[in-house]
């Protein structure tokens, strides 16, 4: 059984094929197929690549991300890199949906009454939502009737407990649905139930703080297996510092500038989103490979991106743990979380009063997924490998096979 995940980002689209040949196990597996799409300027960049590993690499006019996302869809089944005869070789799609507000708590089946209520979220989300709604009739078109799964980012989080979720403005905005979702649900819960299996404990006997840090950045603390508490709200914007959104600031900064330097809503939404985090401050790069290179080089703005991402990170982890009343793991994962020995090393720094403690020499080259913790050290500390599209996979299957289960 083939099953087609799409997972749409503001400037990129990234889709997979995973074959399930009885079951998809607890274990990631590799993609049978896998693509993505990333839009720079005027042009649109296709990677493609199959289990045989042959690879297509091809720059296009950026044109129409319908057409980029149909381009990359047809090399499934046409040219080299295909690895099947055609569409009907689909048996499901599943796509990453970045908001479900209040009214997804588990991942659906695509209903018309399911495209509805995305549709209405994407007032909340425009850049997502909606590139969202254009893969599924994407899909639709190309595939046909194949049953579709939307698996949302927010549902992990949708059971925090209202202390945590409700913001203290007036009472009309947790009305009017404003209040905290978070994101990256779907690779905090990944992650959770991962490092259960490495741990060899029962998930819900474990207090779990859950690093998300790749361009985006939030923490999860986790127990009984949910989400209690998360540092992305209402929006993606909050929380940590992140590679070019600032994270939390004083929302009276905001006040003052629409004041004083006339700023629009719209401009606001672009300094935060695109001009801040490490960016930002650095004047370099958003990416933190670049960051630690330049601070490397003695780059004082490119320390203090560093240093404040640092710092934002640590204080984020002990408010998590605070939350938790303690912590038995720590969980670093995505981009920056797997690759960066630098910013773990730096986060753990003053945690050792939690009992956290890393071994160094761990710590610098770990084997995903790895356990870095120091001997005796009584918070384990885990790199996790974000495996996002296998775990939207994963949920297509289950959702299905009880329909498949009846059909037999
Ligand atoms: P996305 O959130 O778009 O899926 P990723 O999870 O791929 O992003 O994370 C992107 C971030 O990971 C970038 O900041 C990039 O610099 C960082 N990253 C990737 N490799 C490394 C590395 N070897 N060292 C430090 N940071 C890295």
């Amino acid at each position: 059984m083939n099953i087609l995940v799409l997972n749409s980002g503001s400037s990129s689209q990234k889709a997979a094929v995973y074959n399930a040949a009885d079951s998809l196990g607890d274990d990631p597996q590799e993609p049978a197929w896998q693509g993505k799409i990333e839009w720079e300027g005027m042009h649109a960049q296709i990677d493609v690549r199959n289990e045989a590993d042959t690879r297509l690499s091809e720059q296009v006019s950026a044109g129409s991300r319908q057409e980029a996302t149909a381009q990359l869809l047809d090399s499934i089944w046409r040219g080299a890199a295909a690895i099947l005869r055609g569409p009907s070789e689909i048996a499901i799609a599943g796509h990453r949906v970045v908001n479900g507000g209040r009214e997804f708590r588990e991942p659906a089946v695509i209903t018309p009454e399911v495209k509805a209520a995305i549709e209405r979220m994407a007032v909340l989300a425009p850049l997502h939502n909606r590139a969202e709604l254009d893969g599924i009739e994407m899909v639709a078109r190309k595939c046909g009737a194949v049953p579709q799964v939307a698996v949302f980012d927010t549902a992990f989080h949708a059971r925090m407990p209202d202390a945590a979720a409700i913001y203290p403005g007036p009472y009309e905005w947790a009305e009017q649905g404003i209040r905290r979702f978070g994101f990256h649900g779907i690779n905090h819960e990944y992650c959770a139930q991962r490092a259960a299996r490495m741990l060899g404990k029962d998930l819900a006997s474990l207090r779990l703080i859950t690093c998300h840090l790749g361009n985006g950045c939030s923490l999860a603390a986790i127990r009984d297996g949910h989400s209690v508490d998360t540092t992305m709200g209402f929006t993606p914007v909050e929380g940590l510092m992140m590679g070019t959104r600032s994270g939390s600031v004083d929302p009276g900064i905001l006040t003052h500038l629409m004041r004083r330097k006339n700023l629009s809503g719209e401009q606001i939404d672009e300094t935060l989103n695109k001009k801040s985090g490490l960016l930002g401050i650095s004047g370099l790069s958003g990416d933190m490979r670049e960051i630690v290179a330049a601070m490397k080089q003695g780059n004082a703005r490119a320390r203090l991106a560093f240093e404040i991402f640092a710092h934002r990170l640590r204080s984020g982890i002990g408010a998590m743990a605070a939350v938790l009343g303690g912590v038995d793991a720590l969980i670093f994962s995505a981009g920056i979380g797997e690759n960066s020995a630098e910013v773990r090393a730096r986060a753990c720094e003053t945690l050792d009063f939690l009992g956290v403690r890393l071994d160094a020499t761990k710590n610098v080259r770990p084997a995903l997924d790895a356990d870095i913790s120091g001997d005796g050290s009584p918070v384990r500390v885990l790199v996790i490998r974000a495996q996002e599209d296998w775990a939207i996979a994963r949920e297509c299957w289950r959702l299905t096979a009880k329909s498949r289960s009846r059909a037999i």
